[in-house]
């Protein structure tokens, strides 16, 4: 898998079509001097035969001729609200970028994930996420204890509402101090765990938080296949603000994760990373299992999205809206065969 930064016709402004005009009417005007003797000048000044009995031929007019693509052509806007902006699977949630809550019950929207997979644990009754998310999930611990992990993971922490967040800060604040609470919990509103992607993971072996070590490791180095990434890394705790916990894992979807991963970014680089792929110039391609995706950043709310084929939009909590467009399986790329 390897990204790839693929150039789009961008809209080039019309001072530059005057110019270009300007030149092609001053190349004809020195076709038309030349004629006296038969000959003509092409692009280059240097004398050509046969350019005078045929203009039209001159080298470059071609080019200069040929209207700009619209940029715009196959593609349909889709007028987005602030709240479609702070939702989504790509959506970036810190302290710093806190969630924008739902109108009505968010709870409706999440579901319990006691005993939707014998692969795993949960804490409680209560313990939910998204349907998305439990979907990965569930994928995932299967691949998991079918590859020889133990049934010993469980899920300790999904979704939170603020209040519980409240909670949750307040009782780290009394045992441990407060700074060590601002170091390792979000504030209320600023946790991912209010998205319904993000989900704690707990070793009943170890008796501990899962630490990614050990049989474990394999969740850590395939989350990115089931559309997880390791969110908190003590390297890039300078941008996450937030301490390394190798049991938190965010849902952010393939082809997503893949790129996170190979690129080496925390969340708060890769959407900045992203805003380097605006609709209207060159847009990010990258093929996970034969199957190639695009993806472009919109500032904004109106979202240019493709009349048809399969696509995903996301807000990315901040200023705008990352597109995921599915394209047809790649021509060229050789199926996966399974290792002998
Ligand atoms: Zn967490």
């Amino acid at each position: 898998m390897a990204t790839r930064r693929r150039r789009r016709r961008r809209n080039r402004t019309p001072l530059f079509l005057l110019l270009l005009l300007l030149l092609a009417g001053m190349v004809l005007l020195l076709i038309s001097c030349g004629d006296r003797d038969g000959e003509g000048l092409d692009g280059d000044g240097e004398p050509t035969q046969g350019d005078a009995a045929n203009p039209g031929d001159t080298e470059g007019e071609g080019d200069i001729q040929e209207p700009e693509p619209d940029p715009y052509e196959g593609y349909t806007i889709r007028t987005m609200t602030e709240q479609d902006m702070g939702s989504g699977e790509q959506i970036l949630v810190s302290n710093a970028v806190p969630y924008t809550f739902p109108e009505g019950a968010a709870e409706e929207l999440v579901v319990v994930i006691h005993e939707k997979n014998n692969s795993y644990m949960s804490k409680d009754y209560e313990t939910s996420l998204l349907p998305v998310t439990v979907s990965h999930l569930n994928d995932m611990m299967k691949d998991y204890t079918d590859q020889g992990g133990a049934v010993n993971i469980m899920v300790v922490s999904g979704h939170r509402t603020y209040d519980f967040q409240q909670k949750v800060f307040d009782s780290s604040a009394a045992r441990n101090g407060l700074e060590h609470a601002k170091r390792f919990v979000a504030q209320p509103g600023g946790s991912e765990h209010h998205t319904g992607y993000a989900l704690d993971l707990w070793n009943t072996t170890v008796g501990d938080y899962f630490e990614g070590v050990g049989e474990c490791k394999w969740i850590t180095d395939n989350c990115h296949k089931y559309g997880f990434i390791l969110r908190y890394s003590e390297e890039k705790e300078t941008f996450t603000k937030i301490g390394p916990e190798s049991w938190h894992f965010r849902y952010i979807g393939v082809p997503h994760s893949y790129i996170v991963v190979e690129k080496g970014f925390c969340y708060e680089e890769y959407i900045d990373y992203l805003k380097e792929f605006p609709f209207l110039e060159d847009h990010l391609f990258t093929t996970v299992d034969g199957v190639e995706y695009e993806i472009y950043y919109v500032e904004g709310l109106e979202v240019p999205v493709p009349e048809e084929g399969e696509y995903t939009v996301s807000g990315n909590n901040l200023d705008g809206f990352i597109v995921t467009v599915t394209k047809t399986a790649s021509v060229g790329e050789p199926p996966q065969v399974p290792a002998a």
